[in-house]
């Protein structure tokens, strides 16, 4: 199984002619609300693949829809706790017509996920189950040394970067997933190349280029499956609930790679995101 530390938002996106400047008032073209934040998107991707995911995590009063979505996604959402004085993570997002955008996010209900929901998550879990984390939360340090108590395999994906948080997070990690960007930010900081960092698995996403598995310090490159993307936001979420929910199922790490390349890929030709996550059937049945 597969606990999952994460965000949950509500995406808001708003169609504008253009981005608007400072003391703007604009009118929209129109609007959507979609589930969104890493967090979500991962374990949406994770249950979609096939692995029973658990998502840990917290929205506020005016969350119910999301958790409403996850579950009818195939997450398990008995650790979403529902907080009363506080709202749910939010990003607002402008779109204007050549597709350039501009976020503003809200971080809500996902930084005040309460310890003792964590700790009554983490209880359920046996050793070798999975807890995955990405920084769109708080209290990852905690979790992380509690998982280790409990013998989880523990993975983190490092977004959005923070050099400190994912410093500090290394000793505990079994598994780490970068972007090439955030790969590249990690060396800066460290000083040290992705061979170097101790971290017996080691998951570069390359985009278009596919992936790069560093695996106790030797890096093997696996070209990605060739599509013509449409919208690739979710891409690398996607990746990484796939490559998770494989290991989870005792794939061996190739197999993992493959499938969640494959998943990654038919996510780029889709417009959307948590609501686009391809499940298994699709992405078995996909010919690229
Ligand atoms: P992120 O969204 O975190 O920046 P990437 O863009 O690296 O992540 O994409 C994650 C994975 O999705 C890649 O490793 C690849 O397998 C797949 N993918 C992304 N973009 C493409 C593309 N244009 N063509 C084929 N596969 C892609």
């Amino acid at each position: 199984a597969i606990y999952n530390l994460g965000s949950i938002n509500a995406d808001y996106f708003y169609h504008v002619p253009h981005l608007p400047g400072p003391g703007e008032t604009l009118a929209a073209t129109s609007m959507s609300r979609g589930l969104g934040g890493k967090g979500a998107n991962m374990s949406v991707a994770a249950a979609r693949a096939g692995a029973h995911t658990a998502h840990i995590g917290a929205v506020g009063g005016d969350g119910k829809w999301a958790i409403d979505r996850m579950t009818e996604f195939g997450v398990d959402t008995r650790h979403i706790t529902t907080l009363t004085d506080t709202p749910m993570g939010q990003a607002l997002i402008y779109v204007d017509d050549a597709g350039e955008n501009s976020i503003v996010l809200l971080n809500g209900a996902n930084f005040q996920i309460p310890k003792q929901t964590i700790a009554s998550a983490l209880s359920e879990a046996s050793p070798g189950d999975t807890l995955l984390m990405q920084n769109e939360t708080l209290s990852q340090l905690e979790t992380a040394k509690m998982a280790r108590s409990l013998d989880l395999y523990i993975a983190y994906a490092a977004a959005p970067f923070d050099a400190a948080a994912v410093t500090a997070a290394l000793p505990y990690l079994d598994f780490l997933i970068l972007n090439e960007v955030e790969a590249a930010q990690l060396e800066e900081a460290t000083g040290k190349t992705p061979e170097a960092l101790g971290v017996t698995d080691v998951i570069i996403t390359l985009g278009a280029n596919g992936a790069r598995w560093i695996h106790s310090g030797t890096a093997r490159d696996f070209p990605a499956m060739p599509v013509t993307p449409v919208d690739t936001t979710g891409a690398g979420d996607t990746f990484t609930g796939y490559i998770l929910a494989a290991r989870d199922r005792g794939l061996p790490m190739e197999q993992c790679i493959a499938l969640a390349m494959r998943a990654g890929a038919l996510m780029v030709t889709r417009q959307g995101t948590a609501d686009v996550i391809p499940d298994l059937k699709d992405v078995d049945e996909a010919r690229f």
